[in-house]
């Protein structure tokens, strides 16, 4: 039911989720360029004169003319993305958690230096990260369980979206990095 339309842009690298009412305006607006995916979503607008509902079929993903801004290279780092990153697993002990007993750890702490960026932050529970406190996991004999990395735009995309339909989980799937499993 939430499922989102992959955009791609001219040259076909994903760019953005839309909406259905986004990328159907797109598909009236006869913007999108070619379209790919084996899925298609419904989208119902209103009632015709005899009574029945129009649908518009949207692909799964559409490749569009227009410039929109995808920010800098680097995804925007928020707790929820990191969390997935990690799949919800303490860094630090290996032990699953829910998302409040989650946080963000700076591995070189940023009372000492440390950036607030992707590859100095890792998931952590709370006890972990409580008794880490500021120091670095050598000083506080602790071993990182993965190298933190920083996710490319695929990947960045995958982890902004709870619900990635299968033929768009293939496509981003195709750009992964090693580091992402
Ligand atoms: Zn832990």
């Amino acid at each position: 039911m939430n499922a989102k339309i992959l955009r791609l842009n001219k040259a076909g690298s994903p760019v953005a989720w839309l909406t259905r009412p986004e990328a159907a305006t797109l598909v009236v607006r006869e913007m999108v360029i070619w379209s790919m995916g084996d899925e298609s979503l419904a989208m119902y607008g209103g009632y015709n004169r005899l009574g029945r509902r129009t649908v518009l079929k949207l692909p799964s993903i559409v490749a569009c003319e227009g410039k929109i801004h995808r920010g800098s290279c680097q995804p925007p780092l928020e707790n929820s993305l990191l969390f997935r990153r990690d799949q919800h697993l303490c860094m630090y002990c290996g032990e699953a958690h829910a998302i409040a007993g989650l946080s963000r750890d700076h591995v070189l702490p940023l009372s000492r230096g440390g950036k607030d960026c992707w590859t100095n932050v890792v998931t952590s529970c709370r006890r972990c990260n409580n008794r880490k406190a500021d120091r670095t996991p050598e000083e506080a004999g602790m071993q990182l369980l993965a190298v933190p990395f920083a996710p490319n735009w695929h990947e960045f995309l995958y982890l902004s979206n709870h619900n990635v339909l299968a033929d768009q989980m293939e496509f981003l799937k195709a750009r992964f990095s090693r580091y992402m499993s």
